[in-house]
């Protein structure tokens, strides 16, 4: 899932010098929709993109914590104010239209993206600060099979 997902955002990365590495151990299988967890990635990997840039690194690493999977998408981009933080999530936020206006989202990504992760049971959560970059992390429960 998370292979696919950064091949699918692959093509917004060409000619802006960004490189996504990502870390998962083997055998790490979650309880989930292959099609809507690759969903949540790619939107949360064009965000980064978008958010970043040029020539800074993304890193996508999935742990095992607290009986979850843990999958952190972390950029060394703009940031998000701690201010803004608490309507992210919501449909239509963005942070700074001006600013985000050459991105020419909507402002809907991250809306979808808790409610799927919802879906799955799991958890999202966002830690950021200004200038220096942002990490989002999905907690998607483990598959038991
Ligand atoms: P779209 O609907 O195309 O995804 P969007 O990217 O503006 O539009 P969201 O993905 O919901 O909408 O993100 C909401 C806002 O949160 C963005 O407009 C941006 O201001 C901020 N944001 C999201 N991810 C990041 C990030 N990785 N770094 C900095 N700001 C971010
Ligand atoms: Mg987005």
């Amino acid at each position: 899932v998370i292979e696919r997902s950064i091949r699918s955002v692959s093509g917004r990365i060409k000619n802006r010098e960004m490189t996504i590495e990502s870390h998962c151990p083997a055998g790490l299988t979650v309880k989930g929709d292959p099609e809507r967890l690759v969903q949540i990635l790619v939107n949360l990997l064009a965000n980064a993109v978008s958010y970043s840039k040029p020539g800074t690194p993304i890193r996508v690493v999935a742990s095992v914590s607290g009986g979850m999977a843990s999958i952190a998408v972390a950029d060394k981009g703009i940031g998000i104010p701690t201010a803004d933080l608490p309507r992210l999530f919501e449909r239509f936020y963005r942070v700074d239209r001006a600013r985000s206006r050459d991105s020419g989202g909507t402002g809907l990504g991250l809306s979808i993206v808790k409610h799927l992760v919802d879906l799955h049971g799991g958890t999202i959560f966002v830690e950021s600060e200004p200038g220096k970059g942002s990490t989002f992390t999905v907690n998607i429960p483990l598959s038991h099979s």
